[in-house]
């Protein structure tokens, strides 16, 4: 037998029978609502189950799924398969009834909980934590947030295939620039769901923007704060924004499903578990936080190749460490690097007294003072792009404003610093 992908309710069914067949789960999936495509699903928490192992949290782990549908797909799913305690959250109060139903269906009662939010609460977690306190530190939080920005005409979501199709097409038009020429296919399925599950102010952006904010307040007591984005251009966005907020500690990855690709980004504030990712992704958000920011450019002519990269970079290196700026490695390659400077401190000003007053305190015989090791606490002041690169006749550094409290100028000053002590042969 054939299945019909376009057709709403074909996919309501093979979804429900999956579910029993391969999680003996049965769930009420209704007909007016969000029909959650499996396998995407499903790898979302393996994504996280992956990120959870790489720093060996295996035991006890709790997790948050914000505006869990009425499927409350991903609380079942992680409960069921993995055993994970799971608290959903949602708006909708027809949602939240369903969800709970399916909660009680599969007797999973003391494994889920699934919480009322206020519509106009702009924190996600306030009531959580509020009705929860024992919830001290939970691992992760997941979300699958509303993808469009606009409000759709109630006609053209669920029945009305070809119209809402189109409309698809025109909100991709609107929101997605590479799309102007029309010529990306339509789209295979239909769009399913209701207003509060496939729209909301600002769209998906907006949305995980609010949950970068509030990342910000709680800090660890969410271990991995994630989402699922459905737009490439949303995820480049949400990177830009996550460094702009002087988060580094982030990793994004794509799951790809037949036809359908959808995204998901991944950040912590634990310091010892480095996500250190950003592999594939750094160069085009860097290209992004370059058009951003004024570049500071400085060459260095290298005619004869008398200097090799690794010189240069070991020279640097140095150069940063006398003033303690701390490097975090983004790309490293044979004949190129980006980095980003993590500033404490202004440590670059006033080095040429500085050092005249070691000379003195040296010729006085007085013991050298060193200069006090900066104490870091919290986030860097700032954080500044730098890449160097390499040609037959010359290296190429160039640095530019990421985030940070302290002023742009410093940026300007620290690549002068640089200039003046690189002393190449
Ligand atoms: N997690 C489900 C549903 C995703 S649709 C799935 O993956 O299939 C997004 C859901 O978020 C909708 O059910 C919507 O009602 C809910 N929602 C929107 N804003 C919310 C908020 N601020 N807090 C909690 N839920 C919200």
């Amino acid at each position: 037998m054939k299945i019909d992908f376009k057709n709403q309710e074909s996919i309501r069914i093979l979804t429900k029978c999956l579910l029993k067949r391969d999680f003996e789960l049965d769930v009420d999936l209704p007909k007016d609502k969000l029909v959650p495509t499996l396998p995407l699903r499903f790898n979302y928490i393996l994504w996280i189950q992956d990120i959870l192992d790489q720093f060996d949290l295996k035991e006890n782990i709790t997790g948050i799924d914000i505006g869990t549908g009425a499927s409350c797909i991903y609380c079942l799913l992680a409960s069921k398969s993995k055993s994970w305690r799971m608290f959903g959250t949602e708006i909708d109060e027809c949602n939240l009834k369903v969800a709970r139903e399916n909660v009680l269906r599969n007797q999973l009662q003391d494994k889920i909980t699934v919480l009322s939010q206020d519509q106009t609460d702009l924190n996600f977690f306030s009531k959580l934590f509020d009705s929860h306190p024992q919830l001290e530190s939970v691992d992760f939080c997941m979300v699958n947030p509303p993808f469009f920005k606009y409000k759709l005409h109630p006609c053209l979501i669920d029945t009305q295939f070809h119209s809402a199709v189109s409309l698809f097409r025109s909100i991709s038009d609107v929101e997605n620039a590479k799309n102007r020429t029309r010529k990306r296919k339509l789209p295979k399925s239909v769009i399913r769901g209701s207003q509060h599950e496939i729209v909301c102010d600002g769209g998906e952006v907006e949305f995980v923007n609010r949950l970068i904010k509030e990342s910000l307040e709680l800090k660890n007591r969410i271990k991995f704060y994630s989402s699922m984005l459905g737009h490439k251009s949303s995820l480049t966005t949400i990177l830009v924004n996550l460094r702009e907020a002087g988060i580094s500690n982030l990793s994004s990855t794509e799951f790809v499903q037949g036809k359908t690709t959808r995204w998901g980004v991944v950040w912590s504030f634990l310091e010892n578990c480095d996500l250190n990712v950003f592999k594939k992704d750094s160069s085009s958000i860097f290209s992004l936080l370059k058009t951003k920011n004024q570049i500071l450019k400085h060459l260095i002519p290298n005619p004869q190749n008398q200097n090799t990269f690794e010189e240069i970079k070991d020279t640097l290196k140095e150069i940063l460490k006398n003033i303690q700026i701390q490097i975090k490695v983004i790309e490293n390659h044979e004949s190129s690097l980006i980095w980003e400077l993590h500033a404490f401190e202004v440590t670059w000003r006033n080095q040429r007294r500085k050092r005249r007053e070691r000379a003195r305190l040296e010729n006085s015989k007085v013991p050298e003072v060193t200069e006090p090791k900066i104490i870091r606490s919290g986030p860097p002041n700032l954080i500044v792009g730098l890449e160097l690169s390499k040609n037959d006749i010359e290296f190429l550094i160039q640095t530019f404003f990421i985030s940070g409290t302290l002023e742009k100028v410093c940026v300007g000053e620290i690549l002068q610093f640089i200039k003046n002590n690189l002393k190449v042969s």
